[in-house]
């Protein structure tokens, strides 16, 4: 393995990066590591450089309707305008729309820690996805999904006297479609404000797009950018001499190459998906454990961090590592700009991010591994200056870091926009292709979102939302394919089932993948177990029973190799699921283990998402003609393969790569979906 260990080189010009950070002007060298522990929470607050504009931008939200905020990740912004805004007795409530759930989160709990007060009472909560906040807190942190649901029954967001859009420089496709309905909201209520708060320059474009006075007529701008002048030490760049054959691999190297350099600071390490994250940390965690034995410095606290990581054990990145530890997180994206984890000095970048990208032939989100932007690269590496100077080890070549886009594509042009369209049509807005998005999406994918809509009987054909199916459709915060699953499942009277089985994919996953070969071989025995030849779904119903009848035990999830932390997570989100179903008067039943009435359910719903075996041995989609293949989690890779299936999600790395497999039957594709699939386009 030794030839696989990155080696490092210095570019002899970092002056691009440099300059635009220019060090910050204090004494660094008494700076100590983790001080912020004994500091008090209020001198905390005080030194974040937002602290300097605070009475400017009160004043600019007294003047403007929109206030575009630019400052670097870190500078205070998520955390501290709400609070400036509740001291200055700002009436309601200030809502702050987060990309994601762990940011709403921890967030609120970050805000509630400096106020000496508790999550979710009436100073600060949070509201995500099957975990809303009851009261109504003056600070509420939700995401962005949430404050779209809410507009359904107040459209005009009367609770609410600001709303604050964070992130906003991610560009999340839910950012874009908020941000032209505040457009029209802020229209009718001039009292209401929002705060568009991004960490990158581009914010000339947030401004026109809000500034409903343009400049020509004359009148008073009604949009302004304020930018915060950031506190970023500098950031050494190191980049491979060579390119790396495993990221992953590669970046255990690096972290175990800074440890014994002794040189001090905790380290983050960028990655792209769970799995990577799990792998990289059981890795490290073999040698953690190693040095923990044998030695009595460089000690390691690894520590993982994505967003369908338990809330608790998000909390753990943020914690300071105990005496004689050096804290290591590896994350996925997620701690590019929506967390600030103290304490960071070192940054190892893999390059890459994984992205949705919609494919119009599959009708699906892919989930793609792409290398990642030059404006991502620069943000990841600012995490390593925030204490004092720092490194960034970049596991790919200067040469390809020159190759690298400069920005990546906002979400809203390379998504699936069926939910999206489902919830706009639901605010009664009728037209959406002539919605004033910031970056209006390709029309080719605002099509193929109306015409499944259509086909799952969400709209008629006049593009108006079926009562009730439709508006329940929207307000459910699920994938519009699963709700029809769900909203079937009464009358197929597989009701227990299907939640089991929609719970259990809002999961990444519940299998726990073991790095040594020994015990990779007996998870592998262990989940044959649960198998069946009916696919991945029915597996995963298996899986769960199996669970439940263990008693929900930790014994059963250690000999199985499951994630007890992910199981005790599906039955709480099953049974949120649950609750909403009997709000919509769906009987709870089950079908007894009749696995063709639990497919057939799935079809109603899944149906633009099937598959068969082309007599080439490849599996196509039945109206595009895009070659698909089982992906080797799949309990149908080693199996004969079935002639007719149902997938829930395409990954793309080599190949296009089909997961969560059901096999079907295709009379039930035209007993179910027959206005999707004409016989003609079965046999053409
Ligand atoms: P921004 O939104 O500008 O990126 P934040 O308001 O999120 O900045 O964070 C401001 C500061 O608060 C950070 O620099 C960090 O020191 C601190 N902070 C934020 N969240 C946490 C947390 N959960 N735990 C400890 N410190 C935090
Ligand atoms: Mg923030």
């Amino acid at each position: 393995m030794n030839d696989f260990k990155p080696k490092f080189v210095k570019p002899a010009d970092t002056s691009s990066f440099l300059e635009k950070n220019e060090p910050f002007t204090i004494d660094t060298s008494n700076f100590i590591y983790n001080r912020h522990i004994s500091q008090s929470i209020q001198t905390q607050r005080q030194r974040l450089p937002i602290f300097n504009n605070r009475n400017h931008i009160l004043y600019l939200l007294e003047k403007y309707q929109t206030l575009v905020l630019v400052g670097e990740t870190g500078c205070g912004k998520s955390t501290q305008i709400p609070q400036y805004m509740i001291e200055a007795e700002w009436p309601g409530q200030i809502g702050i729309c987060e990309p994601r759930r762990v940011a709403a989160i921890s967030l609120a709990s970050r805000v509630a820690d400096e106020t000496g007060t508790l999550v979710q009472q009436e100073y600060v909560g949070y509201a995500v996805r099957f975990d809303a906040c009851y009261n109504k807190p003056k600070i509420k942190y939700m995401t962005e999904g949430i404050l779209l649901r809410e507009m359904m029954s107040d459209p005009l967001l009367k609770n609410y006297s600001a709303i604050m859009l964070d992130e906003a420089h991610e560009r999340s496709l839910y950012t874009d479609i908020l941000m032209g309905l505040m457009k029209k909201i802020l229209k009718r209520r001039k009292e209401l404000r929002l705060i568009i708060a991004s960490a990158t320059l581009d914010a000339k474009e947030f401004q026109e797009f809000f500034n409903n006075n343009p400049t020509s007529d004359n009148k008073k701008d009604t949009a302004v950018i304020l930018s915060v002048e950031g506190r970023q030490f500098p950031v050494d760049i190191f980049y491979v001499v060579e390119p790396v054959p495993c990221y992953v691999q590669a970046s255990v190297d690096a972290v175990l190459k800074i440890n014994s350099s002794k040189e001090h600071g905790d380290i983050l390490v960028f990655l792209t998906g769970q799995e990577e994250v799990d792998r990289a940390v059981r890795l490290l965690n073999e040698h953690a454990n190693l040095i923990e034995e044998t030695q009595k410095t460089g000690k390691l606290m690894v520590v993982p961090m994505y967003g369908s990581l338990p809330y608790h054990e998000q909390l753990k990145v943020f914690k300071p590592p105990p005496n004689g530890y050096r804290k290591v997180v590896v994350a996925t994206n997620v701690a590019e700009t929506s967390v600030t984890i103290p304490g960071i000095v070192h940054v190892i970048d893999c390059g890459f991010v994984k992205m949705k990208w919609y494919n119009t032939e599959t009708h699906t989100d892919s989930l793609v591994v792409l290398p990642i932007s030059k404006s991502s690269a620069n943000q990841r590496a600012g995490r390593a200056g925030r204490v004092r100077s720092g490194k960034v080890y970049r596991l790919y070549t200067e040469e390809y870091f020159s190759k690298l886009a400069e920005n990546t594509p906002p979400e809203m042009v390379r998504s699936n926009l069926t939910y999206a369209v489902l919830q706009i049509k639901a605010l009664g807005i009728d037209n959406i292709l002539k919605f004033n998005f910031p970056s209006p999406p390709p029309v080719q994918n605002l099509k193929s979102a109306l015409e499944i809509l259509y086909a799952l009987d969400a709209i008629d054909i006049q593009g108006e939302l079926t009562r009730p199916l439709g508006f329940h459709m929207a307000e459910f915060s699920l994938d519009p394919l699963y709700t029809k699953v769900l909203l079937s499942s009464g009358e197929f009277e597989c009701s227990e089932e299907i939640l089991t089985i929609i719970a259990m994919l809002q999961i990444e996953t519940v299998f726990t993948k073991p790095s040594s070969g020994n015990f990779s071989i007996k998870a592998r025995v262990q989940k044959r177990l649960f198998e069946v030849e009916e696919g991945d779904l029915i597996t995963y119903l298996n899986v769960y029973n199996g669970f439940i009848e263990s008693e929900m035990s930790q014994g059963f999830c250690h000999k199985n190799f499951l994630s007890y932390k992910s199981l005790k997570r599906v039955v709480e989100i099953r049974r949120r699921l649950e609750k909403m179903l009997i709000n919509y008067d769906v009987p709870i039943i089950s079908c007894i283990r009749s696995t063709e009435t639990i497919r057939k359910c799935l079809v109603k719903g899944l149906f633009p998402n099937a598959a068969y075996l082309h007599r080439s041995g490849v599996y196509k989609t039945i109206r595009g003609d895009t070659e698909l293949f089982v992906h080797p989690d799949s309990v149908l890779y080693t199996i004969p393969q079935p002639q007719w299936l149902l997938f829930c999600e395409v990954v793309h790395t080599t190949k296009l790569y089909m997961r969560d497999l059901t096999v079907i039957e295709s009379d039930w594709l035209l007993e179910f979906a027959p206005h999707f699939y004409h016989k003609t386009t079965f046999y053409e």
